[in-house]
């Protein structure tokens, strides 16, 4: 067993906004659409597999996003443009030699971030701000859990491309159905598990609860739609009797709520 600290350690980066214009899109599965994004990105950074840039989509009959600009005192829209609707999005590859950045969208529906997927052409700007800062988890963990829906799927997918070797990395991902289904490549010493909800399995909370953790220091991350990923967080807590510093729990979305974002706490 290795002595290491449970703490997350947050790192702040400069930041910047971009216009950055489509160049490639690809379905990764029939949900989810990969947006390659290129332009002003030299300087581009993004330390940890879960952080977020905030999108500003263009407003209806626009084609450019009105994009923020950033002050001493914070960020400062332009009063004679409507505000733009923004959403937090993961940054799920970037290539400093391509100059690419992607994003991958969860067409669930209506929204103006989903939507704009659906509807996305090459050539088409959208605007990106940040990561403002990484959360980086700590080093010399015994095991890494992983848990998540689809959103948190990019996240889930670039922590296992990024892994070392022989890391122990545990992963359960709720999905719509067996095509939405990814062969992840990974270094890791890597179970993966699909909870895919045509196939009537339980959710992640029932899964997490049927869990049987390997010894040492571990770190559980989850992500995904607000009520499952409280629950997943309280069994944790409540079954396995983990340390509530060695969980990072996010609600990226919630059931009827617009542009949800929570960092799940007592
Ligand atoms: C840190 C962070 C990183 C994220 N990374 C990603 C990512 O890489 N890819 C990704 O696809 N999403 C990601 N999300 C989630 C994404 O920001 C939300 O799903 C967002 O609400 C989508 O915006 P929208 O404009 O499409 O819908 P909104 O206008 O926000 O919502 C419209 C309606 O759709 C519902 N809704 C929103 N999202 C979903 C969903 N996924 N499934 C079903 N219903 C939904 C809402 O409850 C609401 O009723 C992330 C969220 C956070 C906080």
């Amino acid at each position: 067993m290795s002595p290491v600290s449970p703490e997350i350690r947050r790192v702040r980066h400069p930041l910047k906004m971009r216009e950055l214009t489509v160049k490639r899109l690809a379905h990764v599965s029939p949900r989810l659409l990969r947006v390659t994004l290129t332009g002003d990105l030299a300087d581009f950074v993004s330390a940890s597999f879960d952080d977020h840039v905030k999108l500003f989509l263009p407003a209806e009959g626009e084609s450019r996003p009105s994009l923020p600009t950033v002050t001493e005192q914070g960020i400062a829209f332009d009063p004679s443009r409507p505000r733009p609707a923004s959403r937090d999005y993961t940054p799920r590859r970037y290539d400093r030699a391509a100059n690419e950045l992607d994003i991958e969208f969860v067409l669930h529906g209506e929204g103006p971030a989903a939507s704009w997927a659906r509807n996305a052409r090459v050539g088409d700007l959208l605007g990106v701000g940040g990561p403002r800062g990484s959360s980086i988890l700590p080093d010399g963990l015994d095991w890494n859990l992983l848990l998540g829906d689809e959103t948190a799927l990019p996240a889930i997918a670039r922590r296992l491309e990024e892994a070392t070797p022989g890391e122990c990395i545990i992963a359960i991902i709720e999905v719509e159905d067996g095509e939405a289904v990814l062969d992840i490549p990974t270094a890791a010493q890597a179970s993966v598990t699909w909870l895919r909800r045509d196939a009537g399995t339980g959710g992640l909370p029932d899964a997490v609860s049927d869990l049987i953790l390997p010894e040492g220091h571990g770190f559980a991350w989850a992500a995904g739609e607000y009520a499952s990923i409280r629950q997943v967080r309280q069994r944790l807590i409540e079954v396995h009797g983990l340390d509530r510093q060695r969980i990072r729990a996010s609600s990226y979305w919630k059931q009827g709520e617009v542009a949800s974002h929570e960092t799940l706490s007592d």
